[in-house]
């Protein structure tokens, strides 16, 4: 049987293609929601991948989109009428505008400006907005690849300037201040250090219902559960995640009566893959390299987080007579077709590739076509399958 992510045939140009698989996606996202105990609701954070059928197939099982500008609130509509948090470190007026337009009422707050800001488009539209102040957490927190909080970032108030923003929040009669936005960490791998950074999150915002007097309704605990790009078989244990949270969540206070997750990579990383064909390979001082059609103009996500992403090879018999078919029986880097030494996929990789094969790199569902710099060096972009 062809498959249709690897498939060529012989007057194709080489294979370039993301491949995603919606049943895929449509299951995993349904098995997740399906254990999240009472008060719990899926967001999806929809920075990670906001391609059309992977929004409408989203839309129906999550609770809702986390949108981040203007553009993901113009394309979260195009899924459907579903209900949008409006989070971002910046958001312009005209932003804000049309997304109290469109009904988007609640905001996660960056700052005390911004808290004007929401404040003064609501009042021009004779609405009160719902805000959650994000807030950068002292700390410390379990370990993850990239936090951030608890350290110097650009997101959210810090700790010793909440309670004035909690005082100013108060004051601006077009907003409602009903609770707190924590996303602290980014691909965190371990179900017992993520239900130790809630129950952290916990103790943090009970404490600060006493210091400002008063309560919270709704608390958003972000995204951030990871996915093992080194160690496909030792993923996040979601199971042992979802028995440890409900028995947590019954330890939260009773008033508290939405607990929100808005997660990105979790959701939809497994679904996408990124076949590429191989065009060349060559050995330049000792290393072995394979030359892909296609790098990390689409797929930037190896080189974003420094890491060798995972792939299988798909060994291609055919090969037009005449040329010669160089292989390596690695150990092989595979780089792409970009004239930057930065433009590696993979590196060092124990495996046998021979020109003509095709490479598929597995979870490329997340942050892979989203986050790439496409036109670079202006080759042909991959084509986009989406399947089931
Ligand atoms: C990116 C982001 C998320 C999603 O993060 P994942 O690591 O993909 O789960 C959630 N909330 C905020 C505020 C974000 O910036």
């Amino acid at each position: 049987m062809t498959d249709p992510l690897t498939h060529r045939a012989p007057d194709d140009d080489p294979v370039c293609r993301y491949g995603y698989d919606l049943a895929a996606l449509r299951k995993h996202v349904a098995d997740v929601v399906a254990t999240l105990p009472e008060r719990c609701r899926m967001f999806y954070a929809m920075k990670a991948n906001s391609a059309a059928p992977i929004l409408r197939t989203l839309a129906p099982l999550v609770a809702g989109f986390e949108v981040a500008s203007g553009g993901e609130v113009a394309k979260a509509r195009g899924a459907g009428d579903v209900p949008l948090l409006f989070g971002g470190p910046v958001k312009a007026d005209r932003e804000i505008a049309d997304a109290l337009r469109v009904n988007v009422t609640r905001f996660h707050v960056e700052s005390p400006l911004e808290l004007h800001r929401i404040n003064a488009v609501a009042a021009a539209h004779g609405v009160t907005a719902e805000a959650l102040l994000r807030v950068n957490l002292a700390g410390p927190f379990p370990t993850a690849t990239v936090a951030m909080a608890g350290r110097p970032t650009q997101f959210g108030i810090e700790e010793p300037a909440l309670a004035e923003a909690v005082t100013t929040a108060r004051s601006l009669p077009h907003l409602r201040l009903t609770g707190f936005h924590l996303h602290s960490l980014s691909n965190n791998l371990s179900a017992d250090a993520h239900l130790d950074l809630l129950r952290f999150y916990r103790d943090t915002v009970t404490r600060w219902e006493d210091e400002f007097d008063l309560r919270c309704a709704v608390l958003n605990v972000g995204g951030g559960i990871g996915v093992n790009y080194a160690d496909l078989d030792a993923q996040f244990d979601w199971p042992r995640f979802a028995e440890g949270l409900a028995e947590l969540v019954t330890t939260f206070p009773a008033h508290w009566r939405e607990i929100d997750f808005e997660c990105g990579r979790y959701l939809v990383a497994a679904c996408g893959r990124y076949a590429v064909e191989v065009m060349d390979v060559k050995r330049n001082h000792g290393v072995d390299y394979a030359l892909v059609r296609g790098g990390t103009h689409h797929f930037r996500l190896p080189v974003s987080w420094q890491h060798s992403h995972p792939f299988t090879v798909v060994p291609v018999e055919a090969w037009p007579p005449g040329l010669p078919r160089p292989a390596t029986n690695g150990p092989v880097t595979v780089v792409g077709e970009l004239c930057t030494p930065k433009d590696v996929l993979a590196r060092d990789v124990p495996v046998r590739i021979r020109a003509g094969d095709v490479l598929v790199f597995s979870h490329a569902g997340a942050y892979g076509w989203e986050i790439s710099h496409h036109d670079f060096l202006s080759h042909p972009h991959p084509e986009h399958v989406f399947l089931g």
